[in-house]
């Protein structure tokens, strides 16, 4: 069925090859033409029910899908969207996970007063011996920047679902507990 109104914007933030495409396809395989061109690149949409409550969730993954030259207002518009935000490293590439601290900054400027959630996700947890970031270091990061953090492997299919549950109720809490 068609969600003319999708209830909360998520928007995937992280750099390229980091694995934001991989799990937003294994959440929601249902992509939207109007969606694509409303929000210039690629939108998904899913309904999920978390805690007996239905939602629907709309996830943008357009941090870099932007063309030249639109890139800073792509991007700013990425920012000021998210009712919520995913940022995304790669456990196995250490320069993901400083530009992950980069973003929030960024989101945490943009959105000053507001009170977002975000979910800190340290992806490709399958890949072991190429790890460079330590779960304790991720732990460490989220908790700085006051963010929720897991664990993801996009190709084990590890923990997705439970990333884009956490989401909803990360919303929920800030709602009034809806
Ligand atoms: P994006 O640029 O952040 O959207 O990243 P993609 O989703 O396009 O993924 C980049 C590459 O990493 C692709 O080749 C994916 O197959 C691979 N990839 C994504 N997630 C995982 C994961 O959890 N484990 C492994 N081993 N590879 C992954």
């Amino acid at each position: 069925p068609r969600l003319r109104e999708p209830r909360y914007r998520v928007v995937l933030l992280g750099d390229p090859g980091v694995g934001k495409t991989s799990l937003v396809n294994l959440f929601a395989g249902v992509q939207e033409r109007d969606l694509l061109d409303q929000h210039g690149g690629a939108a998904y949409e899913r309904r999920l029910t978390v805690d007996g409550e239905e939602t629907a969730l709309l996830v943008l993954d357009t941090w870099e899908s932007e063309q030249r030259g639109e890139e800073s207002q792509r991007r700013s518009h990425c920012l000021h969207v998210g009712n919520a935000y995913i940022i995304v490293y790669s456990v196995t590439d250490r320069d993901s996970f400083e530009s992950a601290s980069e973003l929030r900054i960024q989101l945490r400027r943009a959105r000053q007063a507001e009170d977002i959630p975000i979910i800190l996700v340290g992806n490709k947890t399958d890949l072991v011996r190429c790890r460079e970031v330590s779960e304790e270091e991720g732990q460490a990061c989220a908790a700085v920047f006051d963010c929720k953090f897991i664990e993801t492997s996009a190709a084990l299919q590890h923990n997705v679902a439970e990333l884009f549950e956490g989401v909803v109720r990360q919303i929920r809490l800030r709602q009034g507990g809806r």
